[in-house]
């Protein structure tokens, strides 16, 4: 029989192989590439401010030589990558090791899983800072979700986590057109798009050994993003469907002018057709549309093949895809 004594220091054996087991990476079955250096794009999340829970919030990852570097953090984002990780064997994206982050607006579609993105990995052993690069108005974000949390941070790093509290650092660096992060892997250039009434928004070319990716996140279309493409390999590009856009039985509480806010703040099908000839991507992947992957849940809701037939029968002459939550090109 054993003394109390003897059972506690089993149990706290127990205990503390359970807390080192979380915070290891899974076991990956398989590697997710063959050639690990070359270029891969995970789509993390492809949906809209939609809570549709087939498609997360607004992120995108780039990988290089074993390294994430992400394109907004929507609602979902590190569950998302979680998934990448268990689901498609990228280790990259174990959620501690992300570090390098853009913004492309601070829309809340593409930002709101920004307090996820400082604490979580944190929690789960980042002890490096997050570089996070975007656009005027970041630095205030993150400075009030910090406040935010201020208790929680307290309790992880006074109390008996005891994760140490200088662990927790986020560097923002505020973008201007150009280049605006370079290193080893990948020459980053941000360019101005054209998002409504935000006065900043950018958009994001990366420049890798064997890739060229562009990124504009939410724009109506601008000669800047055919110029930051300009025959790239891959353009992620977001377009309302005029199925969408002509919906007169979409709800509409606020009764706001639908056109306009599309012609001010967004791309439809048939801009995006004109756009990607000329900018000649050599693919061209949609995300970030009106779409639903259930389409007998929500019959009035734009489906893929809908997306796809709009931009081809406008005259799209090159690849054209739509992408889904972790994909993987
Ligand atoms: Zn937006
Ligand atoms: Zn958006």
């Amino acid at each position: 029989m054993k003394t109390a004594s003897e059972f506690n220091y089993l149990g706290r054996i127990f205990l503390l192989l359970i807390i080192l087991s979380a915070m290891l990476p899974p076991a990956i079955s398989k590697a997710s590439d063959k050639n690990e250096s070359a270029t891969r794009i995970v789509l993390l999340g492809t949906g809209n401010p939609q809570p549709d829970p087939d498609r997360a919030g607004s992120a995108t990852a780039i990988i290089v030589n074993q390294t994430a570097y992400l394109v907004d953090f929507g609602p979902g984002v590190v569950r998302r990558a979680a998934a990448a990780l268990r689901d498609k064997g990228i280790r990259e994206l174990y959620p501690p090791k992300i570090r390098v982050v853009f913004n492309t607006h601070l829309h809340s579609d593409h930002t709101v899983g920004y307090a996820d993105l400082i604490l979580t990995p944190w929690t789960m052993g980042r002890r490096v800072p997050l570089e996070v690069y975007g656009p005027p108005g970041l630095k205030e974000m993150t400075e009030h979700l910090l406040a935010a949390y201020k208790e929680d941070i307290r309790i992880r790093t006074e109390g008996l986590e005891a994760i140490p509290k200088e662990s927790l650092q986020v560097n923002v660096h505020l973008v201007k057109p150009g280049v605006v992060y370079q290193d080893d892997n990948v020459k980053v250039t941000a360019f101005p798009t054209s998002h409504g009434d935000w006065e900043h928004s950018f958009g994001y070319r990366f420049d890798t050994a064997d890739r060229s990716i562009v990124i504009p996140g939410d724009t109506t279309p601008t000669q800047a993003t055919i110029d930051a493409c300009n025959g790239c390999d891959i353009l992620i590009h977001e377009a309302l469907t005029m199925k969408f856009v002509n919906n007169s039985r979409r709800p509409n509480p606020q009764g706001f002018d639908l056109k306009k806010y599309a012609a001010t703040y967004h791309t439809t099908t048939s801009q995006l057709a004109e756009l990607a000839n000329k900018a000649k991507p050599g693919l061209l992947i949609l995300h970030h549309n009106p779409i639903s992957l259930r389409p007998d849940k929500r019959p009035m809701a734009s489906t893929p093949a809908d997306l796809l037939n709009e931009i081809t029968t406008a005259g799209y002459k090159g690849k054209v895809v739509v992408g889904h939550d972790l994909d993987v090109y």
